[in-house]
């Protein structure tokens, strides 16, 4: 178990960074720059670290993902950078559906329905894999077999446990943590949002945008049905 002196401590000289950071010109590049200071500091305590996860492998792909608001605002950018229009529109309709019904479902009943998250492709792979969500990396498996069973439907009622490096886990946390409070201190929106909404949201929703750079709550309709 990571040491909890070890995790404020890490979390606190995060927080100052990223207030550092965040106090540069406001815009969705300082935002996204933030998100991946995030990243990296809690990548370079775990690096070199054992873990049964790769760029393809995809079991722990159905469990819900939350997400600051500035990590949805980045990869909403990425994608509109990196997918042409059409792909860019049949994306937007299947996030629409996740919202619609995927996203109210806890994870046991996703598990147990294989709801995959919509940023997964037709072959198992994350599109969003270079900005994934800090979360997503957070969660990392020590053994990929266990891994596999504990997210398939189930078969039975035991549902086997999966190893975890913990001290990664809390990096990552820590990072979310430290990210969300630096934005609290600069007057930015700091609550977290269901991943496929919260993108959706950038993609689509009229001046999210726009609310978030200029220090305005987004609308609370976000988080209802
Ligand atoms: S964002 Fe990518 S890594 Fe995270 S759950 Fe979705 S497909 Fe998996």
């Amino acid at each position: 178990m990571a040491d909890s002196g070890w995790s404020d401590s890490f979390c606190a000289e995060l927080t100052v960074r990223l207030v550092a950071v965040l106090a540069e010109a406001r815009s969705a590049a300082t935002l996204a720059h933030a998100v991946a200071e995030t990243a990296d500091a809690a990548e370079a305590v775990s690096t070199g670290r054992e873990m049964a996860c790769a760029a393809g492998c995809s079991h722990c792909c159905v469990l819900n993902v939350a997400v600051l608001l500035p990590e949805a605002l980045r990869i909403a950018d990425w994608l509109q950078e990196k997918l042409p229009p059409d792909e860019l529109l049949a994306l937007q309709k299947i996030l629409e559906g996740h919202r619609t019904w995927g996203r109210w479902m806890d994870d046991e009943e996703r598990i147990a329905r294989h709801v995959t998250c919509p940023m997964l492709d037709g072959a198992g792979c994350c599109i969003i894999y270079p900005v994934r969500p800090l979360a997503c990396r957070g969660v990392t498996s020590l053994d990929s077999e266990r891994c596999k069973d504990a997210h398939a439907p189930a078969i039975n009622d035991e549902v086997p446990l999966v190893p975890t490096d913990l001290l990664r886990r809390a990096a990552y946390d820590d990072g979310f943590m430290a990210l969300a409070q630096a934005l609290q201190f600069h007057g930015i929106d700091h609550r977290s949002i269901e991943l496929g909404t919260g993108v959706l949201a950038f993609l689509v929703a009229p001046g999210c945008r726009e609310l978030l750079l200029g220090g305005t709550r987004l609308p609370a309709e976000l988080w209802r049905f």
